[in-house]
């Protein structure tokens, strides 16, 4: 038996490691279409990556890996808690790949790749029609995919649980109607104040300034330029190779330098997260975030709790002073801070402040749950989701461009996705609150620029762990306790009364 358990863990990291490595070529792929690759060559790329993809496919969804994993789930009790670990995790991810029939599989994929073409020249042409009956189909797949990944469940559930483990409707519709709660009372207050000046944002910052801000940022959140790049896209995103190679982009508007300031910063603590994972993990499947909820915690963590907050804003000032003479000379750090602050209901959620920004999750959370539940028809989507823009947000969408075709997630099939994003900004203010207390002076070395303990705290107790343990426990264990929105709520209100003089 021991020769057979040895045998099989050998086979399970050889696995681990070709699954990696093409990962790694598409990932390298991808990251050049986007960054560095002419225009005219998407063709041929897609051909390459498309066999990749299959190869990759057929590597994993096959029955010797079942019959492997299956062997191995039965004496897993033996095994070390990281191989355990493993099998768990490859065994799930290939349940929900098995379940799927492999010719309904590959249509799906057909579909989702003709539909985000569709939907990419549908939202610049603001025409939802000629994307809705690619969106009917996705939905229809989605509620039969979700039958296939748990029948017990309800099918927006089962959805949500490969987003989020363990996340279901009936914490959501909790969390979200507190938030509805406490902040809507609080935005609608903030209205009646004067709004911050802002407009010395949109003075003109030279491209090139720009990228030295940028190259300093990494500096000093401690992004090692051995394993850690940045180049540019149309969206700003991180890519992880492993944890010793970890990319992110950003996008340079010259009449809005916080644009691309907050972006490197929140791509910033993505890239932190990889680079931090324990050094055995990697090349297996565990050496990753271990959700999305708890990956936008930490970025956003960086982005917001720390990035606009008074101490660093109050940092950074002179170093934009001084990289952009004309454009900050005149501005004082309580500007500064008010005006990376203001508050401003609005049409687009990646452009969304902090405190309106889990309205807008909102609005996709309910259309989704009565999407997949069928009280939602796809072709009155886009009059519902002005509803809900109107009635949880006061504006007005002037057209489906500015309203239900600004995401691309529901044309790539992610449906059960956003929740993760409010659910991250939560978490990251749970463990702020742990943090300042077990690091007392915490404040002081973010005024200073130096994030050196807030970076450790985050490694130590969050990064480290990659998917060794599950969301849930992942979140208990840097929160010192179960997760609780009354931190994020406290920490929101604080912040936003103070900004704005309410009391
Ligand atoms: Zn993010």
């Amino acid at each position: 038996m021991t020769i057979d358990i040895k045998k099989d863990m050998e086979a399970l990291r050889d696995l681990q490691q070709k699954m990696n490595a093409y990962d790694h070529a598409i990932g390298v792929l991808y990251l050049d279409g986007v960054t560095a690759a002419p225009f005219g060559t998407a063709s041929g790329r897609g051909r390459t990556m498309g066999v990749l993809s299959e190869a990759s496919h057929r590597l994993f969804a096959n029955d010797e890996v079942g019959e492997l994993l299956e062997r191995m789930s039965k004496y897993k009790e033996a095994l070390d808690l990281q191989t355990k670990r493993e099998v768990e995790e490859l065994t799930r991810s290939y349940q929900r790949l098995s379940q799927i029939p492999a010719a309904e599989y590959a249509a799906y994929a057909t579909l989702v790749s003709d539909a985000e073409a569709v939907w990419e020249k549908a939202k610049t042409e603001a025409d939802f029609p000629a994307f809705r009956p690619y969106l009917e189909k996705i939905i229809d797949y989605q509620k039969r995919f979700a039958a296939y990944y748990d029948s017990e469940k309800a099918p927006y559930d089962a959805l949500l649980d490969q987003y989020e483990r363990g996340t279901t409707m009936a914490q959501l519709d909790n969390f979200f109607g507190r938030l509805k709660e406490r902040l809507s009372p609080l935005v609608a207050e903030i209205a009646q104040q004067p709004a911050p000046e802002d407009g010395f944002l949109h003075r003109p910052c030279p491209r090139q300034d720009q990228q030295k801000l940028s190259a300093r940022l990494m500096e000093i959140m401690g992004l090692d330029p051995r394993y850690a790049a940045l180049s540019e896209s149309e969206h700003p995103f991180t890519t992880n190779f492993n944890k010793h190679d970890v990319r992110i982009t950003t996008h340079y508007y010259e009449d809005d330098v916080a644009s691309s300031m907050f972006s490197v910063i929140h791509e910033g603590g993505h890239a932190l997260y990889e680079l931090h994972i324990a050094d055995e993990l990697d090349f297996t499947c565990l050496g990753t975030g271990v959700s999305m909820g708890v990956h936008e915690s930490q970025s956003r963590f960086y982005e917001n709790i720390i990035g606009r907050s008074r101490e660093f804003t109050a940092y950074l000032l002179p170093v934009l002073k001084q990289l952009f003479p004309g454009s900050f000379a005149d501005v004082s750090a309580e500007q500064f801070y008010r005006a990376v602050n203001k508050v401003q209901p609005s049409l687009i959620r990646t452009e969304a402040d902090e405190l309106t920004y889990p309205f807008h999750i909102m609005v996709r959370y309910e259309l989704e749950k009565q999407l997949i539940e069928g009280t939602l028809t796809v072709a009155d989507l886009p009059e519902a989701w002005n509803a809900l823009y109107k009635e949880l947000l006061g504006v007005d969408v002037p057209d489906d461009r500015h309203g239900v075709l600004q995401d691309s997630h529901w044309a790539g099939g992610s449906i059960g996705y956003f929740p993760s994003y409010a659910l991250g900004n939560a978490y990251g203010a749970q463990m702020l609150h742990v943090m300042e207390q077990e690091l007392p002076d915490m404040w002081k070395g973010v005024g200073e620029g130096d994030l050196s303990a807030v970076s450790g705290w985050l490694a130590e107790n969050v990064h480290l762990f990659g998917c060794l343990r599950t969301p849930a426990e992942t979140v208990e264990f840097a929160c010192r306790g179960s997760f609780d929105p009354e931190y994020y709520l406290a920490y929101l209100d604080g912040k936003y009364r103070d900004i704005y003089g309410l009391r």
